[in-house]
């Protein structure tokens, strides 16, 4: 849903809700769209005030953020169930995969910035994920 500000050719501003901006178009085209205050037809959109969903600009920001914070805890979860803690030996057990002296698997850690640099010299790939909490490692 989108909603538009709304004008009404004798100034009245109103919200008008709609599927998208083509639903406004269609709607204002056979207009269907009229002010509630005087029921006048010949509507125009406010420039650049409109929302995605009910929130305002504000909530709309926190809700991101939320998602944000909601997506890596899942993201986290993912790699709890499906990688193997080694704590801060992630290094070395990359290294052990990379030369194939250890099992292949997905590996979670910790490493320090010049075991990353090692790493990353060694053509091995690894990613980093923002912990939810401020648990955070010894790194
Ligand atoms: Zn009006």
């Amino acid at each position: 849903m989108i909603v538009f500000d709304l004008q009404c050719s004798n100034g009245h501003t109103f919200e008008g809700w709609f599927e998208d901006g083509e639903a406004y178009e269609e709607q204002k085209e056979k207009s269907l769209i009229a002010c509630p205050a005087c029921n006048d037809t010949s509507v125009f959109k406010l420039p650049s005030a409109f929302a995605i969903k009910s929130s305002p600009v504000k909530e709309e920001t926190s809700g991101h953020e939320k998602n944000m914070a909601e997506i890596s805890k899942k993201l986290s979860e993912f790699v709890d169930k499906n990688f193997d803690d080694v704590g801060c030996d992630f290094a070395k057990e990359a290294l052990k995969i990379h030369y194939g002296a250890s099992e292949p698997r997905n590996i979670k850690g910790t490493s320090t910035k010049e075991e990353e640099k090692t790493l990353k010299e060694e053509g091995i790939e690894f990613f980093k994920i923002p912990l939810p909490q401020s648990s955070d490692t010894d790194a």
